[in-house]
């Protein structure tokens, strides 16, 4: 069966390694040295000042818009994983949805503004399939109007704009470990900000809002990491240039196979080094997609409809059909992609889509 990821396992030795010091150290949660250990090594990985991993990358949204977004309205877009929209309403604020670029399949800059009231205090965008927001003119938009912006970074592990990591931009960024994603601890996450007083507050949100024993810096919840998922993040770190590589390889097999013709491919922004964190494929109708779905699946090949269906149709959101995001989002497929997944089974999915397709 090929699945539309899998799980990145390094060595066991490696793993076992970490796991002596956590029993050395008898210390299994609260900020061990593992922790303390991941967070630096990702700084000088990512080229980043700041950073708070935590259990997951949900926790890292709500703890950014419980600091910043203050109940108000956010601007966000209906194209990405659930979370980010589930985090604004589990928030108290209001989701307010702005279409996609039909290309970049990030949020439409130029129709933000147009979804400002008075009630905005926060854009909240995705970088979607590790694909850079137009990050300079919405810097713009929000000094304008006195917003602060939070980027799910989720897919964005590695990814650099314009020479530094993408994690620099906005008020606050936030990332995924999560074990489907580029770079894991089974279960994990974390939140950068480049502003120290932020950073600070974040830090306090994620530990119950304590501030010594006694004392409290305000409302917090817990989003602490345990050392056995720092160990795993500390094992699986050494091995993304392989992890990329293999992903660079099997991502320019696929591009080899699909024409533009039949097929719409992610166009990435210009001045990005991307991490080839998915492969979405356009397809010319839905009806097209799900033939294709059909016969991969009897094939034992199980691809993902990434993004499905537009987060602007969820039960708990004032519904909102916007023409690009439906659109994409009933003829988009994410193909399999993974560490180990072999150039021939690549060969083998793509034949069978050429198949349906051409
Ligand atoms: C995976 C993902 C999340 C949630 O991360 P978890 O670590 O699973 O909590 C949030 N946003 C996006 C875009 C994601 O893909």
């Amino acid at each position: 069966m090929i699945t539309v990821t899998k799980p990145f396992f390094p060595p066991i030795e490696d793993y076992q390694k970490y796991i002596v010091k956590i029993w050395e150290n008898q210390w299994l949660t609260n900020r061990g040295n593992l922790v303390v250990e991941l967070e630096d090594k990702l700084k000088s990985y990512l080229g980043i000042n700041n950073v708070i991993v935590m259990t997951n990358g949900t926790l890292p949204l709500h703890i950014a818009l419980s600091a910043l977004a203050k109940g108000g309205e956010v601007i966000t877009t209906p194209f990405s994983y659930v979370a980010t929209t589930s985090s604004i309403v589990w928030e108290k604020c209001t989701p307010i949805f702005v279409d996609i670029h039909p290309e970049y399949l990030t949020i439409d800059e130029t129709k933000i503004e147009a979804a400002i009231t008075p009630r905005t205090t926060t854009i909240l965008a995705t970088h979607v399939y590790g694909n850079p927001c137009n990050v300079e003119i919405i810097e713009e938009i929000a000094k304008k109007h006195n917003l602060k912006v939070i980027y799910d970074a989720a897919h964005c592990f590695g990814v650099t704009y314009k020479g530094t990591s993408v994690f620099n931009y906005g008020d606050v960024s936030t990332c995924s470990f999560h074990a489907t994603k580029l770079f894991h601890t089974a279960e994990g996450g974390a939140v950068f900000s480049q502003d120290e007083e932020l950073h600070n507050q974040m830090f306090f949100g994620h530990n119950f809002g304590h501030n010594g024993p006694h004392e409290y810096f305000g409302i917090g919840t817990n989003a602490k990491i345990s050392e056995l998922q720092s160990a795993m993040g500390l094992s699986v770190l050494p091995y993304m240039s392989d992890i990329l590589d293999s992903r660079r390889r099997i991502c320019e097999l696929y591009d080899s196979f699909f024409d533009n013709e039949n097929f719409t491919k992610l166009k990435i922004r210009e001045e990005t080094k991307w991490n080839y964190c998915y492969y979405p494929l356009i397809f010319k109708s839905e009806k097209k997609l799900l033939q294709t779905q059909q016969v991969l699946n009897e094939n034992n090949i199980f691809p993902r409809r990434y993004f499905y269906p537009s987060l602007a149709n969820l039960p708990y959101v004032e519904q909102k059909s916007l023409t690009i995001t439906d659109d994409i989002s009933s003829r988009i497929l994410c193909l399999p992609l993974y560490y180990d997944l072999t150039l021939e089974d690549v060969e083998v999915i793509s034949k069978l889509i050429l198949n349906v397709n051409s």
